[in-house]
């Protein structure tokens, strides 16, 4: 079974701040790591070439330090990285990117079949959960959302799908594409062995440019986004606390005196 696995770096903080002046993710002084809901695509799809054997190949979108999640996944198991960096591709709407992405799997199956794309179902910096149905309309392949478990049985996939409330099996013909939401087993550790070999000089991994995946400036990045961020800012907090002291009469009459100061009384 081949198999290529979609992995976004993201920053690593849960704080995640824009540039209000140029409506992006500030990325300096922060460290990225591989979005954690990639990393349990990863697994998905390593638990599916460690039954059925297969090739399983990590792309990603980004600039040239987004290398380091195709390390990442090599070392826990990929066997090909390919890196998507361009000028070009900067400043993409998740309508850019998944053109973007959907090329360069189109580019991948040029030499060799694909059986299935898995991503996250969600990259923590962007949150839009947009990118895998997007790929999935992109090449023309069913899309299964929100899977906590793969597994293939006569020719179909099986894919458990974690709901509210309860979890639905589905059977999907393949070529599909599937977004992980959760998994019953952690993301496997990188072993020492293959983390050397894919942190050094003879990694498989690729990059790739516009031309490799033969997509016109006008349909990437900035210019081939559909949307345009008019402004982004941080809500600000109207609420605050004021906690009353003393004995209860005292914070009644407090009470009283301040809901009477906000006219609310
Ligand atoms: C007008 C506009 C301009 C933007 N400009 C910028 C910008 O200048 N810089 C910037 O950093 N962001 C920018 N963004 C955000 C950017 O569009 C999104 O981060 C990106 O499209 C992916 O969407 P998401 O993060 O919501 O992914 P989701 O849809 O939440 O991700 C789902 C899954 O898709 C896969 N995936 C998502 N992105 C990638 C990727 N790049 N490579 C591989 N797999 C991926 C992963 O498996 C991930 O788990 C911009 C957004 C808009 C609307």
């Amino acid at each position: 079974m081949n198999i290529a696995v979609l992995v976004k770096q993201v920053p690593d903080s849960a704080d995640i701040k824009m540039d209000p002046k140029t409506g992006t993710l500030v990325r300096e002084g922060v460290a990225s790591v591989m979005n954690p809901d990639d990393r349990l695509a990863l697994e998905a799809a390593l638990g599916l070439k460690d039954a059925l054997g297969g090739t399983l190949t990590a792309l990603s979108m980004g600039p040239p330090q987004a290398v380091d999640v195709l390390s990442e996944a090599l070392a826990m198991g990929a066997d090909r990285g390919v890196l998507l960096s361009d000028r070009n591709f900067a400043g993409a709407d998740t309508w850019a990117t998944s053109y973007t992405l959907g090329r360069a799997l189109e580019a991948l199956m040029a030499t060799a079949p694909l059986d299935l794309v898995v991503c996250g179902r969600q990259a923590s910096d962007g949150d839009t959960a947009q990118i895998g149905p997007q790929v999935a309309e992109h090449l023309g392949w069913p899309q299964v959302t929100y899977a906590e478990r793969l597994e293939m049985a006569d020719g179909e996939l099986l894919v458990w799908r974690r709901l509210t409330g309860g979890v639905e099996k589905v059977a999907c013909p393949l070529p599909a594409v599937v977004t992980v939401l959760a998994l019953e087993r952690l993301p496997r550790w990188p072993r020492v062995g293959r983390l050397l070999w894919a942190c050094g000089d003879k990694a498989p991994i690729e990059s790739w440019n516009a031309a490799d995946i033969a997509a016109p400036a006008r349909l990437t990045g900035l210019r081939g986004s559909l949307t345009q961020v008019v402004k982004t800012f941080s809500p600000k907090s109207e609420r605050a606390t004021r906690w009353l002291e003393g004995g209860s009469v005292e914070q009644a009459r407090d009470l009283v005196n301040g809901l009477r100061a906000l006219k609310l009384l």
